[in-house]
């Protein structure tokens, strides 16, 4: 694919900003790393995997979801662009299907290792143990009080746990990675940059001498990362982790890296993309503030924050934003949260901060 800068709300697009590369055609990104297009049957319908020279093999990082055309994919790759060479590690960035779906795959077909950091892998087994299981009445109970109808419960309850499909049986073990840590990979050092809410313990990975940033989902250039909120931790500050971590990797990753999204194309402008993500919150947040003049149910919110109709199909998605919404409005201590007799929470600008006991005692 030819190169051909365009720059487009402060970022810089060496291979435009809609480059669509031949979907398994690797592509030399800086000197032994790659950039693999694979298709997903999705609204989001590509990621983008990383392939990395490391010795007589290659590690990859992250691996698209478990389903037979990404295997297709694969299996392309092995005797073509790998050319037989093996697959001597797999780095995971976080937990979601797309990323992890043929992870373990990978390393039963080599024998080698899955790296991940704790949190990602750990959560990854719990809802992969969900999958099949009937909704929780928790859930339910999170969900009613956020305002859902009947009619939404119930596709819920007939969403509930889809998330192992695309997840092939994940490795029994793993290597444990964690922010602060050096990774080598060929001749070259690896930072392992921390970030949070998106998924718990999201990992990016940093080359100095290389200048690159894997980012995964944690630095997109045009979406905005989902940041929810879910019923296994109903009061979960989601989007403070996430602004702080953002905000942390513009502090430690330096401005001239080109970053490599997991979705759309490679950039350049790292720290003008994470000042946006953050501004973009902040104006959320005091747009829904603002909108808390009066009492409202989580599912009243959704006008201040998106500029698409919500409907039954992107209930799901637009619910666990806005909560993260209002929880992190909450932990600010900006809004107040009531249930009323049938278990809704309604939310209200807290006028006066100093009614609250809690700064009086
Ligand atoms: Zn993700």
């Amino acid at each position: 694919m030819e190169k051909t800068t365009e720059t487009v709300h402060g970022l810089s697009y060496p291979w435009g900003q809609r480059a669509d590369p031949v979907h398994g055609e690797p592509i030399k990104v800086a000197d032994g790393v790659y950039w693999v297009r694979f298709a997903m049957p999705m609204a989001l319908d590509h990621i983008n995997l990383w392939l990395l020279r490391d010795g007589d093999g290659w590690t990859v990082v992250d691996t698209c979801l478990a389903i037979p055309s990404a295997r297709e994919q694969w299996e392309d790759l092995f005797e073509g662009f790998l050319d037989g060479e093996p697959v001597t590690r797999v780095i995971c960035t976080h937990m979601h299907p797309d990323h992890v779906g043929l992870a373990g795959w990978l390393c039963e077909r080599f024998g080698c290792e899955l790296w991940m950091s704790r949190a990602e892998y750990l959560m990854c087994r719990y809802l992969v143990g969900d999958t099949g299981r009937e909704a929780p009445e928790a859930a339910l109970r999170f969900y009613r009080a956020a305002g859902f109808t009947e009619k939404q419960l119930q596709d819920y309850v007939k969403r509930f746990g889809r998330f192992g499909m695309a997840v092939d049986a994940m490795p029994d073990g793993y290597r444990r990675i964690r922010g602060g840590d050096t990774i080598r990979i060929d001749d070259r050092y690896w930072q392992v940059i921390p970030g949070s809410g998106h998924s718990p313990e999201h990992c990016a990975l940093y080359c100095p001498a290389l200048k690159l940033l894997i980012a995964g989902d944690q630095v997109l250039p045009r979406i905005t990362p989902n940041v929810s909120v879910f019923p296994t931790e109903p009061n979960g500050d989601n989007l403070r982790d996430w602004l702080l971590s953002s905000a942390q990797i513009r502090e430690v990753v330096p401005d001239d890296v080109l970053v490599l999204p997991a979705h759309e194309a490679p950039f350049y402008g790292l720290h003008v993309r994470l000042t946006q993500i953050i501004e973009g919150h902040e104006r959320d947040l005091d747009r829904l503030w603002e909108h808390l003049a009066e009492p409202r149910r989580a599912v009243d919110c959704f006008g201040p924050l998106f500029r698409r109709e919500i409907d039954d199909n992107s209930i799901q998605l637009a619910i666990g934003e806005t909560l993260a919404h209002l929880n992190c409005l909450m932990g600010r201590r900006l809004v107040q949260r009531e249930r009323d007799a049938d278990g809704v929470d309604w939310y209200r600008q807290k006028t006066d901060i100093f009614e609250d006991e809690a700064w009086n005692t």
